[in-house]
């Protein structure tokens, strides 16, 4: 079997999604998500123009080997445009191969290791009442854990308290311009174990919280808000520092014990190695999509259970449906599952990729379908073209630009 046609498929259903099409000389085809939320035209570039004439005439059957020739053959290691790049790629070879085997390709990963797969879902408000209101409509939707955000006093703009149009689409993703949130970190740390007092007080004690601090604490800051939270037991805290700094979890572990996710923004393992080798985590975050694909997030996930870490794949709107099908075969596959962020998409979203993937009582699955289990309609993905959109910007009271 040979690839015949690679072919990149942009579309903006509520939107923007990156999508890799792989066609082989047999007819089969395979899908993988490049989608780069605020970057996305970089990645489109990068497999158009660097990676598909270097994939016409291989095997698809060749999974590793193509994998290790676009990360090493390209010099220019690592990266967050090169890793959607070769995530696209990986997924969709995959997608071929469990195809051609007639399988799901849960099955290729070693079989269920549980019937379904829980999730997690956001709830948030600009206020303590909206909040609640909110973590009601998820527990109404079936989640069985949330992560609750809240607006702060005084800030009118903040990470995780969005406005949502009536599609479920969010207004924050498709600024012409970056939106400009505020932030005082200050302000923060004094209000949210408040935040958690009135969900605990309401909903009880067993409910599964979680919380993202979204990058934008001091590895004291962290350790501080992770003792404050303690009491109210959270499932997380989630990026509490800048990812750059691996070292900072050390301070941090120091003083709280709080489990810890982290690792959205990374894209290699090499992003993980004091963390999960220091056991300074709980929890690994990274999603298929932008970290090179099944390949490496399985071995990351087999590197992580040698230190009783879990997996816990980043699931937020702009990973698309082909990327969250691939995440959630992982899901049922791989024995140290943690749990998997599920946001659901657009009603417009699931009609461009209608996939065998299913939602029930908050828990997933990936479905019997052979392969991924996502077909790309893609006459209507043409009738909703690119938007430009970036993500937002941070910035402190007096104007010093933060981490968003
Ligand atoms: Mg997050």
């Amino acid at each position: 079997m040979k690839i015949v046609d690679a072919k990149v498929v942009v579309t903006s259903p509520g939107r923007n999604f990156v999508t890799l099409k792989l066609t082989t000389d047999e007819g089969l085809t395979g899908l993988g998500d490049a989608t780069l939320n605020g970057r996305e035209l970089s990645v489109v570039s990068y497999l158009q123009d660097h990676v598909a004439p270097l994939l016409i005439g291989l095997d698809p059957h060749r999974v590793e080997d193509t994998w290790q020739s676009l990360y090493r053959g390209a010099y220019w290691r690592r990266g967050p445009v090169t890793m959607a790049a070769i995530a696209a790629v990986d997924t969709a070879l995959w997608d071929i191969k469990a195809k051609a085997a007639g399988l799901p390709l849960y099955q290729l990963l070693g079989g269920a290791s549980r019937d379904r797969v829980a999730t997690y879902g956001h709830a948030s408000g600009r206020d303590i009442p909206e909040l609640l209101d909110s973590v009601r409509a998820r527990l109404a939707a079936g989640y069985p854990a949330i992560r609750i955000q809240s607006g702060i006093p005084g800030l009118k703009a903040v990470y995780g308290v969005t406005s949502t149009r009536d599609d479920g689409s969010s207004v924050l993703h498709q600024q012409a311009r970056p939106l400009v949130e505020d932030w005082d970190t200050d302000a923060y740390l004094r209000h949210t174990p408040t935040v958690f007092e009135a969900v605990r007080a309401e909903f009880g004690p067993e409910l599964p919280l979680l919380h993202d601090a979204h990058h934008r604490l001091t590895p004291i800051q962290a350790a501080r808000l992770g003792k404050d939270l303690e009491p109210y037991r959270p499932f997380w805290l989630e990026d509490c520092t800048p990812a750059e700094n691996q070292e900072a979890l050390r301070l941090v572990r120091q003083g709280t014990s709080v489990p810890l996710a982290i690792g959205e923004v990374f894209n290699t393992v090499y992003d993980y190695q004091t963390l999960i080798s220091e056991q300074l985590i709980d929890y690994v975050r990274s999603a298929v999509t932008h970290f090179g694909g099944v390949t490496p997030l399985r071995k990351l996930f087999d590197f992580a259970a040698q230190y009783q870490i879990k997996s816990a794949i980043h699931g937020p709107e702009d990973i698309s449906p082909v990327g969250m099908a691939a995440a959630v075969h992982l899901d049922l596959a791989v024995h140290n599952f943690g749990i998997q962020e599920y946001s659901g998409h657009t009603p417009l979203t699931e009609q461009v990729f209608r996939h065998a993937y299913t939602f029930t009582d908050g828990h997933l699955h990936p479905g019997e379908a052979p392969g991924i289990g996502v077909d790309l309609d893609e006459d209507l993905a043409a009738a909703h073209p690119y938007k430009a959109a970036y993500l937002p910007v941070n910035r402190l009271q007096d104007g010093t630009v933060h981490d968003w």
